[in-house]
């Protein structure tokens, strides 16, 4: 088993690190943030993400997990190093890596031995690279080796999708040192693919995250071209998925992708091109669609109630998606925003966010459930589609609304049930 510091105890670096201990390694998670750390020394996760609580208690109880606010307790003696820090967007869409390089250095100024650097935080090719000279620069008596060695688990079912990965991507300059980390893995017997440099590597990452990102946008372009036919954009989507070549996923007609990968990944490849002077206009259409895609909700709220000057309405749903409190670029937040601009009364229910968006949207009314939030108001718009959504007793959400006037940004209500209980029912790309 292998002694293991995790660099960044968020979504991703608490997975890995709850994963890897409940895998028999030894874990210890270093973070800058002191109130974070704080809240998981006493076993409290900072974040709401299924199961991380327990597997958290159960592996820090075994002795194997431990958190600390100093890389001297981390880093000494570890064999791996992985770095999990957020890469944020800048501001013309590049990825941020200053929490990447400030990582390497301090990497570099407690190492005490050979050491493999394993980057799993998203970062454009030749990020790896960088990091190295770091390591070289900053420590030149001990010898690191740098692998990418990029994430894809999903918020809402990191802990599954950790454990039951559809691959393994590894690569390095080092082919032994890319083997050493697919070593960490074996217990996971997942397939394996070791990438003879790691720009490659680095690469699966960033296009695989543009192409579930252009699927939703290729999807909404279908629908909004449904739309204006009259077929409906969810049944197309589901067509189109029975064929084995295409598949299901990722197309879910409605407002947009958000979150804290998609958007700024597409951003950043972007970005990325552009450095490199290839103009990339597919990525940029996917941007431009998803863009205008988050505004369709207004849109049909207009065409609705006529005007937004007082109206009450609220948002089901604020996280980016079901099974999770994560805001980052989230549709509700611009949605919100433009509702409260118009002179709305917007009001929001969501069963994990609340919290978060409180600090973000003070001037949004925050409601106790779905019933609370549907009294007296004038249209709800469904924004998130967590499964408690699809249940709804919408005859009672009906009698207690002012207006039965429901924007339905998921495609989640069957279309005709709701103009049979009397909704004005607008979904997207299909009426
Ligand atoms: P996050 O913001 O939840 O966590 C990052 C953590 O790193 C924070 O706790 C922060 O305090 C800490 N940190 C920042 N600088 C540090 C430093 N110098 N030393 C120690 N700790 C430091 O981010 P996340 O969602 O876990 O994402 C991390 C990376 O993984 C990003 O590159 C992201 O793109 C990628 N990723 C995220 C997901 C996801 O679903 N969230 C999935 C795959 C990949």
């Amino acid at each position: 088993m292998s002694k293991v510091a995790v660099i960044g105890g968020g979504y991703v670096g608490l997975t890995t690190a709850a994963c890897l201990a409940d895998l028999g390694n030894h874990v210890t998670v270093v973070d800058i943030d002191k109130d974070k750390i704080a809240q998981l020394k006493r076993q409290q996760v900072p974040f709401y993400e299924p199961g991380l609580r327990e597997l958290v208690e159960r592996n820090s109880n075994a002795g194997r997990l431990h958190f600390t606010t100093s890389y001297m307790d981390a880093v000494p003696g570890a064999e791996y190093a992985i770095i999990a820090v957020s890469t944020p967007e800048g501001e013309s869409g590049e990825a941020d890596l200053s929490y990447v390089e400030a990582a390497a250095t301090s990497i570099a100024d407690h190492m005490d031995g050979p050491l493999v650097v394993v980057n799993k935080s998203t970062v454009p090719p030749l990020t790896g690279d960088m990091v190295s000279r770091v390591l070289k620069k900053r420590n030149s008596h001990h010898a690191a080796t740098v692998v990418s060695n990029p994430e894809f688990l999903r918020e809402g079912s990191a802990i599954h999708d950790f454990m039951h990965p559809d691959r393994i991507v590894v690569g390095s300059h080092d082919p032994e040192a890319a083997r050493k980390v697919a070593e960490l893995y074996a217990p996971l017997e997942a397939p394996v693919l070791i990438t003879p440099n790691i720009y490659t590597a680095e690469m699966v990452k960033y296009a695989s995250n543009a192409f579930l990102a252009t699927r939703i946008s290729f999807i909404n372009e279908i629908a909004m071209i449904s739309e204006r036919v009259g077929a409906d954009a969810k049944l197309v989507a589901e067509g189109m998925g029975l064929d084995k070549r295409i598949g299901p996923a990722y197309l879910d007609t409605g407002i947009g992708y958000g979150g804290s990968c998609l958007p700024k990944d597409v951003a950043a490849l972007a970005a990325l091109a552009e450095r490199f002077d290839y103009h990339p206009g597919m990525l940029h259409a996917v941007m431009d669609i998803n863009r205008d895609q988050r505004m369709l909700a207004i849109d049909k709220l207009r065409e609705c109630l006529e005007t937004l000057q007082e109206r009450v309405i609220g948002l089901l749903g604020l996280a980016f998606k079901p099974n999770t409190d994560d805001l980052r670029e989230a549709p509700s937040l611009d949605i919100a925003k433009v509702l409260l601009a118009a002179g709305a009364q917007v009001r929001a229910f969501d069963p994990a966010a609340m919290e978060r968006t409180r600090v973000l949207l003070p001037d949004v009314e925050y409601m106790a459930d779905a019933y609370d939030l549907a009294a007296g108001a004038d249209a709800i718009v469904i924004v998130t589609e967590w499964n408690e959504f699809r249940h709804l007793d919408m005859s009672r959400v009906k009698q207690l609304m002012r207006r039965p006037v429901i924007v339905d940004g998921r495609n989640i209500y069957d279309p005709s049930t709701m103009k049979g209980l009397g909704f004005t029912y607008r979904g997207i790309g299909r009426e």
